[in-house]
């Protein structure tokens, strides 16, 4: 299945061109490919009636076994856990203030959170607190927070303080997340973390984190999906937003069903795939030393997860412009696309998770073909 171009079928019938993807898992290019087993897990789930209340409950029960956690509720997504956190620590149970989300005219509701951490993922986490009725309420300078920065915070009308772990939040200079739970808790004030793309399941629920989400499509590689795990009062809480502000988040059973299988397997597949990823790599090393104008190297990750990724620069004394290089890998008739954070400065990033080996001789050939003509 891996890979394989005819599994595209409708997409080629609909006029959407083939695409490789080399950047990582983007929402914007489909999220994950699915396992087998997950695929099952949600043809299974299709074709049969259930209780979604009773499916809802006790899937989250299963997820948040994963993550040793109390209680967990799946959702459409981590943007979607994120408002309905918000939700949940705002209008907590009461049914009034539930069906009035998002307008709520009653305190507390700031949602405190570092300056550093009001990151666009597609969309701004800003506007996921204000659909679940909160106040955004950032404290201290984007690149420095202080822990009486936060103090503030929590010390006005403030209902939550949200905490960012993501390779987009800005890093140097803010509090880190044991700090942020030892100020928030000594305030009373729970604390949400949005670990939309962490791979590790468990540690922030260990360090106390009293409500966490993630997106199901990214690292458990499941389908577009999320979910949220912590306290057992707080995800009842969670749970109360289905008749409010969560009711246009919903998820389906298939998805439910698919979620919990790719959970289930992320800590068995790691080693699996960190294999994939090595082979991957290495045959993209060997085939792209070869090509006179770039140079290669091996990257670890910048917010310090454990993915290597490969560099690709122009080699020093070559002419090829990178821009113009990642430019083109976009243009083909398949649409190859590399993670382009540091293209400025003449580096493209090839991420070998989303891929599969049958990719890497197409992309050896068209970064061949290309940096020939580009660099002329
Ligand atoms: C991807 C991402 C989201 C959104 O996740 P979805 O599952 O696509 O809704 C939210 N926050 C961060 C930090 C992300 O990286």
């Amino acid at each position: 299945m891996e890979g394989d171009p005819g599994s595209t079928g409708v997409f080629e019938r609909l006029g959407v061109a083939r695409v490789i993807n080399a950047s990582g898992r983007m929402t914007a290019l489909g999220g994950s490919q699915l396992s087998d087993e997950v695929l099952r897990a949600m043809g299974e789930a299709a074709r049969a009636y259930v209780d979604m209340s009773e499916l809802q409950k006790r899937a989250g029960r299963r997820l948040a076994e994963c993550c040793g956690a109390e209680d967990g509720m799946p959702t459409a997504g981590a943007a979607a856990g994120v408002a309905i956190m918000t939700a949940a620590v705002v209008a907590g149970t009461e049914p009034g203030r539930v069906a009035s989300l998002p307008d709520a005219d009653w305190e507390p509701r700031d949602i405190v959170l570092q300056a550093g951490h009001q990151v666009h993922f597609g969309a701004p986490i800003v506007q996921m607190i204000r659909l679940g009725g909160g106040r955004p309420t950032p404290v201290g300078s984007v690149n420095r927070v202080t822990a009486d920065d936060a103090r503030a915070g929590f010390a006005g009308p403030c209902a939550g303080a949200l905490y960012v772990q993501s390779h987009h939040a800005v890093t140097t200079g803010m509090l880190d997340l044991a700090t942020w739970i030892r100020e928030a808790h000594a305030a009373g004030m729970p604390v949400l973390v949005d670990a939309a793309a962490e791979e590790d399941l468990r540690r922030y629920v260990a360090m106390g984190a009293d409500l966490v989400t993630y997106s199901g499509g990214k690292a458990p590689e499941g389908p577009t999906s999320g979910f949220i795990v912590g306290r057992e009062d707080l995800i009842r809480a969670c749970r109360a937003q289905q008749e409010g502000i969560a009711r246009p988040m919903k998820i389906g059973k298939e998805a439910i069903a698919g979620l919990v299988v790719a959970v289930e397997g992320l800590a068995t597949e790691m080693a699996a795939r960190r294999k994939r990823c090595e082979a991957i790599l290495s045959a993209l090393e060997r085939g792209l030393r070869e090509v006179e104008a770039l140079e290669v190297s091996r990257e670890p990750d910048e917010a310090g997860r454990s993915i290597e990724r490969l560099s690709v620069r122009a080699r020093p004394g070559a002419s090829l412009d990178i821009q113009a290089l990642a430019q083109g890998l976009m243009a083909g008739e398949i649409r190859i696309f590399t993670r382009n954070h540091h293209v400025g400065e003449g580096c493209i990033l090839i991420d070998p998770r989303p891929m599969s080996l049958d990719d890497v001789p197409i992309l050896i050939e068209r970064l061949r073909a290309l940096s020939a003509r580009i660099g002329g």
